[in-house]
């Protein structure tokens, strides 16, 4: 599933072959993944509207138009967005493509179909109430500590929950907590204000180291230009099968559910007990 550092990759890899360039057609392979408004108000909204600029919030892609209606798209499981030039003949599981005067399409790949696009003129209406922002300056270990209080979720599941913090998911939730050596049943309202810190530093290093490998092509992730992120090279316990161990300590990393996603941790740096760092 993209998660952040794959939605920044595809925002920065379009920007430049799609900003400033207006829509001439819509072809919709699949309808149903034009939730908002109706197919053919999409259609004749977005055909003839520059994009202005994109945006990532969360996993959320934000286009800007200039009618001031902005296309949000949510690649969810399976999404990607291809950049091909005109002509192109789509290729399996295309659901929908774009249009753009340059001799580009955009094609929206998704074989699982839950990838979605809305078309609004507010999209603060369409996305749910999100977290804070990780690689903002805004978000700081005392703004964690602060949504940490009190919950008693542990603390793999308040990682994945949008509303909680945006963006991170199943992977870098996994490689954040591990980096930081904290386990991930341990109760969020539990850590201490060192590791508050830590996982605070680990979540930020995993998402800009990810990032600037282009994402994690674990499954379905593309870039772009149809070329694979290099992020899941990096990864110490996530996507990790049975039998790998760890690269810090040599023991076998475990694989348990929490919340029904499967989580890959490992039992000696991330004990289930509070670690006592000196001098916090
Ligand atoms: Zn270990």
């Amino acid at each position: 599933m993209p998660e952040l550092p794959e939605v920044e990759t595809i925002k920065n890899e379009l920007l430049p072959h799609i900003v400033g360039h207006p829509v001439t057609g819509v072809t919709l392979f699949w309808e149903g993944i034009v939730r908002q408004p109706s197919v053919e108000e999409f259609r004749s909204h977005l055909v003839g509207q520059r994009i202005t600029g994109i945006a990532r919030r969360g996993k959320y892609l934000i286009f800007s138009l200039t009618s001031r209606e902005t296309l949000v798209i949510h690649l969810r499981m399976t999404g990607s967005l291809l950049l091909k030039p005109t002509p192109a003949e789509p290729e399996r599981f295309i659901r929908a493509i774009l249009h753009l005067d340059n001799d580009t399409q955009l094609h929206f790949r998704d074989p699982r179909k839950f990838g979605a696009m809305w078309l609004a003129k507010d999209e603060s209406k369409i996305m749910p109430k999100l977290g804070p922002e990780p690689l903002e300056a805004s978000f700081t270990p005392q703004i964690l500590q602060k949504l940490l209080e009190n919950r008693t979720a542990p603390i793999k599941a308040l990682l994945l929950d949008q509303s909680f913090i945006a963006g991170l998911g199943n992977m870098y939730a996994d490689e954040a907590l591990f980096a930081s050596r904290i386990h991930p049943l341990r109760q969020g309202g539990s850590l201490s204000p060192g590791e508050v810190k830590r996982l605070h530093s680990a979540i930020q290093k995993v998402l800009w180291s990810a990032i600037s490998n282009k994402g994690a092509s674990v499954d379905t992730y593309f870039r772009p230009d149809g070329e694979l992120g290099t992020a899941h090279f990096q990864f110490q316990v996530a996507h990790r099968l049975g039998g790998d161990l760890c690269p810090v300590c040599g023991t076998p990393i475990q694989r348990i559910p929490v919340r029904n996603r499967g989580t890959y941790f490992c039992p000696k740096c991330q004990p289930a007990q509070r670690t006592k760092t000196k001098g916090i």
